[in-house]
C-alpha cells in the first residue's frame, strides 16, 4: 500500500505544476437527436475543440471548462436526412484525444420542400442571390427553381464551412449563416453549388459582428484616484509613418503598422487587443479606475506619438499596450511585457531597478491569472529603445505581448472571452499591485 502510494506521489511529480501536458478524454458520449445533438466527456484539458460533421453539415467550436468536466450541445440546421454524427476532440494543438458518433434521426422537411419534389419545374440558374450581414454571422436569400436542394458553401479568413440547403415555398431559399469566430471588417464568401459542386452562384457579405464599447459606470473601488491610459496596438488601416525614435536618443524610426495574425483563426492582430481592451476598461472601470483609450474603434488613425499624447493629456498615472506577438518558431509562447530604458522621459519616470520591479510585478499578476507558472518558460520582461510609443511615455508604460498569435493555442485562447477575461482581470491586478508598490493607493 505504501508502496503504491508512493508510486502515485512520483507519478503526481512528474508532472510540474502548469506544465501544458496533452490531456486523456475519459466518458466521452454523443447524443443525436432531431436537428441537433448533445455531447459529454472529461478531460484535464481547459479548453479543446470539438469538430463535428453530418452528411450534411460540419462544423468545430472551441470549448472551455474550468472543472475538466465538457457537456453541451450542438445545432444542426441542414441534416434532415437520417446520418451519421462524427466528432473528434482535439487539443489547441490538433492533436485527436477522443472519437465518438451517433446517429441524427430523420426530421421533417419543410414542408414547401416536400410538395415541391413532386412539381416537375424547369431548373433554373440562381440570380437572385442576395447575402446581408447579421450578428453573429450573415443571412442569405435566392430562389433556384427546379433545385430539390443546393449546397451552400462559406467561408471568411477564419472559418469556413458547408451545407445541404433546402427550399421553402416556391423554390425560396434562405438561411442565417452562423459564424461565431469571425469578426468585424472580415468579408464572407458564400457559393450556392449544385449537391454535384458546380457553382450556381457567387456572393460576398462581411460579418455583421460588430465591435461596440459596452456601457460601463466608474464604481468606487480600491483603484479609485488611479487613471489608466489603454492602448490597444495598431488599427484596421495601415499607413507609413515615421517618428523620431524618442527623447534623448537618436535617429527616427519607420512604422508601417504592419501586426500579426492569428496561426490558426486568421483574426488580425488589431481587433484582437480591441477586444481584450474592451474587457480590461471595463474591469478597471469596476475597480473604480478611470481610463481613456487611444483608440476605440479598427478606423481609428494614431501614430505612435499620438498615442502617448492621448496618455498624457488625460493625465494617466499609467499607459498600458497591448500588443500580440509573432515568431517563426511556433513552438514559443508565453506573455511578455516591454518597457523604455535610455529615453530622457523613461528616466524621468524611474530609474531601471525600480521600473524593472513595476513590470515583474505587472507581468506575475498576468500570469497568476490565466494559470501559467511564474517561470521565464512563460514569458519576462524586457528593456529596450526600440519602440517609439514607450519612448516618448512619461508615465509609466508598459508594452504587453499578451500571448503569441504564431503559436497554434494561444492564438485560439487569446480569441476565445474566457481568456480574454483571465488576461484583463491579470492586468487589472498587475496594475493594482505596481500602483500599491509606488505609494499611489493604499
Ligand atoms: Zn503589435
Amino acid at each position: 500500500m505504501k508502496r503504491m502510494m508512493l508510486l502515485l506521489l512520483c507519478l503526481m511529480m512528474a508532472l510540474p505544476a502548469g506544465a501544458l501536458a496533452d490531456g486523456a478524454v475519459t466518458n466521452f458520449t454523443l447524443q443525436g437527436y432531431q436537428m441537433g445533438f448533445s455531447y459529454s466527456f472529461d478531460c484535464d484539458e481547459e479548453y479543446v475543440a470539438l469538430e463535428y460533421a453530418t452528411d450534411a453539415e460540419s462544423g468545430r467550436m472551441v470549448l472551455y471548462s474550468a472543472d475538466g468536466h465538457f457537456e453541451g450541445e450542438g445545432i444542426l440546421q441542414c441534416t434532415y436526412a437520417s446520418s451519421k454524427l462524427r466528432a473528434t476532440v482535439k487539443t489547441l494543438k490538433e492533436k485527436d484525444l477522443a472519437k465518438a458518433s451517433a446517429t441524427i434521426p430523420k426530421s421533417a422537411m419543410p414542408e414547401a420542400a416536400v410538395e415541391q419534389e413532386k412539381v416537375e419545374k424547369k431548373v433554373s440558374k440562381v440570380n437572385d442571390l442576395v447575402c446581408t450581414p447579421v450578428q453573429g454571422g450573415a443571412h442569405i436569400e435566392f430562389t433556384a427553381e427546379g433545385h430539390e436542394s443546393v449546397l451552400i458553401k462559406y467561408r471568411s479568413t477564419q472559418q469556413r464551412g458547408e451545407t445541404i440547403l433546402y427550399p421553402g415555398e416556391d423554390y425560396t431559399y434562405s438561411m442565417d449563416i452562423p459564424m461565431p469566430y469571425t469578426y468585424a471588417k472580415q468579408n464572407i464568401y458564400i457559393d450556392v453549388c449544385r449537391l454535384s459542386g458546380s457553382v450556381l452562384a457567387e456572393g460576398q457579405t462581411y460579418c455583421g459582428y460588430e465591435l461596440t464599447a459596452q456601457e460601463t459606470e466608474v464604481t468606487p473601488g480600491r483603484l479609485t484616484g488611479v487613471t489608466v491610459c489603454i492602448d490597444p496596438g495598431h488599427q484596421g488601416t495601415h499607413r507609413t509613418v515615421t517618428e523620431p525614435r524618442g527623447p534623448g536618443l537618436s535617429g527616427s524610426v519607420s512604422s508601417s503598422g504592419g501586426m500579426a495574425q492569428g496561426v490558426v483563426t486568421r483574426r488580425k492582430e488589431s481587433i484582437v487587443v480591441l477586444e481584450v481592451a474592451y474587457l480590461l476598461r471595463d474591469e478597471l472601470m469596476r475597480q473604480g479606475a478611470n481610463v481613456v483609450m487611444t483608440r476605440d474603434s479598427e478606423e481609428q488613425w494614431l501614430s505612435n506619438i499620438d498615442r502617448c499624447n492621448v496618455a498624457e493629456q488625460a493625465g494617466a498615472d499609467f499607459m498600458l499596450r497591448l500588443h500580440c506577438d509573432n515568431r517563426e518558431n511556433q513552438n514559443a509562447y508565453g506573455i511578455g511585457i516591454f518597457c523604455p530604458l535610455a529615453s530622457t522621459y523613461a528616466k524621468e519616470v524611474a530609474e531601471y531597478e525600480v521600473y524593472k520591479v513595476w513590470a515583474d510585478a505587472l507581468l506575475a499578476g498576468m500570469k497568476r491569472s490565466v494559470g501559467y507558472e511564474i517561470s521565464e518558460k512563460t514569458g519576462r520582461t524586457y528593456f529596450n529603445n526600440n519602440y517609439v510609443g514607450n519612448n516618448w511615455a512619461k508615465m509609466p508604460c508598459f508594452l504587453i505581448e499578451l500571448g503569441f498569435m504564431s503559436n497554434n493555442r494561444e492564438d485560439q485562447l487569446m480569441s476565445h472571452p474566457h481568456y480574454q477575461q483571465l488576461l484583463a482581470e491579470g492586468m487589472a491586478q498587475g496594475v493594482y499591485d505596481v500602483a500599491v508598490i509606488q505609494g499611489l493607493i493604499q
